[in-house]
């Protein structure tokens, strides 16, 4: 059961040439929002209402999963292409006097998505995410100033630009490898074209590894970690062994998550974050199913 679990949410790298395609949904206790790339799980978003939140109208409470979830997922989607599927006509609908719902839209805007609604049986995957939220909100929950984050946007460098796992970057650096030459030489690892780039991998029983050299494995680590949200241990590791390989994979991936700052301060214990609960076999998730 546990396996099965965690097979259903492992995450696939995203390419930032493809659309990204977001499905949110609210429900009376929480708000979700899920992120796939050709029908593939590339992140999930969730999140506990607090306080007045839950006293939203339906499109309020789905319109702050929007702006929550791509805020949290900002680095992945700015200046991309973004199809928003919702199953709440009015958000696709951008007029409104509430001046909160205006500055979520402007907030939204900054995106330059594109609307879609959708009938409601067919978003089952945020619906479900919004059921079960992973993660309790930490720090308190402030009014978005889209202004003010934009100032702070300007002078950062997004995550994605230092991703340490480009094709040819990897290459570069797999041939200033000595341990990872040698065993090329020994016949312990094979050659393989990855768009164009010819990289060294390890055949596993698990299928084919780019073997990661050890001048990166940190930052590659690191990289996974901040950019998949903070998951723990097992969700981390899994995810990397879905395209990577290297020896102590598993020490480094430990070392990260137990002494990260950001993950000390989460509140529920680590195994239930970023697990969701078993699905009923009454409501299919085709998506993640159709893996
Ligand atoms: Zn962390």
């Amino acid at each position: 059961m546990k396996q099965e679990l965690a097979k259903q949410i492992l995450l696939v790298y995203p390419n930032p040439n493809l659309p990204f395609e977001i499905y949110a949904d609210a429900s009376d206790n929480g708000i979700g929002l899920a992120i796939f790339q050709n029908k593939k799980p590339i992140s999930f978003f969730s999140q506990t209402l607090i306080g007045a939140q839950k006293n939203y109208t339906t499109t309020q409470k789905e319109t702050l999963a929007i702006v929550k979830g791509l805020q949290a997922n900002r680095d992945i989607l700015l200046g991309r292409k973004i199809r928003i599927f919702t199953d709440h006509k009015n958000i696709t609908y951008l007029h409104s006097a509430n001046p909160q719902t205006v500055r979520w839209r402007i907030a939204i805007s900054e995106f330059s998505p594109e609307l879609n609604w959708i009938e409601g049986e067919k978003n089952v995957v945020a619906d479900f995410l919004s059921r079960y939220p992973v993660m309790e909100e930490v720090e308190e929950l402030i009014d978005f100033n889209p202004y003010q984050s934009y100032a702070i946007q300007k002078d950062r460098i997004p995550v994605f630009d230092l991703c340490p796992v480009d094709y040819a970057y990897l290459k570069i650096k797999q041939a200033s490898d000595h341990k990872i030459q040698s065993k090329l030489q020994q016949g312990q690892y094979s050659l393989k074209l990855f768009q164009g780039h010819q990289l060294i991998i390890q055949k596993t029983s698990q299928g084919e590894r780019i073997v990661v050299p050890e001048s990166i494995q940190g930052n590659l680590v690191k990289w996974y970690h901040e950019f998949l949200g903070h998951p723990g241990i097992t969700r981390l590791e899994l995810t990397i062994r879905q395209h990577f390989t290297f020896k102590g994979l598993s020490t480094v991936v430990e070392n990260l998550v137990t002494h990260c700052s950001k993950c000390q301060k989460v509140k529920i214990p680590k195994k239930h974050y970023g697990y969701l609960p078993l699905v009923s076999n009454t409501t299919p998730i085709p998506f993640i199913l159709s893996q």
